[in-house]
């Protein structure tokens, strides 16, 4: 067994303790997600499951995923106006975004938590969680450049 495999099943499971029913395009959204790394809109989960769910329409993409957000076995990113994103990489880490073709990448590092209490006593807010995001141009992009050059 894999380990997106195993992955899977174990979302499943989750879902099925959650009471949330599985349908083919539920389980298909959800096998999608834990397969990809580069951080999906609903648009780009919806284009890829077409051909397989003709039937199927952005909306019960975008209801697929506010379940699974509301259960946490995905993170959703939201950046202004544009689409969100869906991560289900719920483990803290922090994102590297390509400014040339959008896409993110997962990077690890350390927590900041010392960021968030030092916010906390300047501020008195109650800190719930902060976000962390590195901006640059992607490997293929560079590439992509030097060939135009
Ligand atoms: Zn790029
Ligand atoms: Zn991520």
């Amino acid at each position: 067994m894999t380990v997106s495999e195993h992955m899977l099943q174990e979302a499943v499971e989750r879902l099925k303790s959650s009471g949330v029913r599985i349908t083919p395009q539920r389980h298909a959204v959800l096998e999608f997600l834990l397969n990809s790394e580069t951080h999906p809109t609903a648009d780009d989960i919806y284009k890829a499951l077409e051909g397989k769910f003709p039937n199927m329409s952005v909306a019960t993409v975008y209801n697929n995923l506010r379940v699974f957000r509301e259960i946490g076995l995905v993170r959703e990113l939201t950046y202004g106006d544009s689409s969100s994103r869906f991560d289900c990489n719920t483990s803290k880490h922090y994102h590297i975004i390509c400014e040339s073709c959008g896409k993110i990448v997962d990077f690890h590092y350390p927590s900041l938590d010392e960021v968030e209490s030092l916010a906390e006593q300047i501020t008195g807010f109650d800190v719930t969680h902060h976000r962390l995001e590195v901006y640059g141009v992607c490997q293929e992009c560079k590439k992509e450049k030097q060939q135009i050059i």
